[in-house]
């Protein structure tokens, strides 16, 4: 039984055209992620983070891991966000 990687479904590094990889999580020790300002969530974000990391230069590209919460919280308080 081989494994065989999944087809490339990312497109290319937007600087180097170089082939990326996706669902790398960002951790430390402490609880890495993005919240808003006027929350106090300094040690557990309202979302964590995903990276895409292109093999080639190392360019990395983050995204929210649960935009869901994030869209839920704008929704609930825009004030809190710059738009
Ligand atoms: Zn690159």
């Amino acid at each position: 039984m081989s494994v065989s990687p999944p087809a490339p479904r990312l497109p290319p590094c937007p600087i180097c055209q170089g082939q990326q990889v996706g669902n790398l999580g960002v951790v430390s020790q402490y609880g890495v992620g993005v919240h808003p300002h006027a929350r106090a969530l300094w040690t557990k974000p309202l979302s964590g983070l995903n990276a895409v990391v292109c093999l080639n230069c190392g360019h990395a590209t983050l995204f929210a891991a649960e935009p869901a919460k994030l869209r839920q919280e704008a929704q609930q308080h825009p004030e809190r966000f710059s738009w």
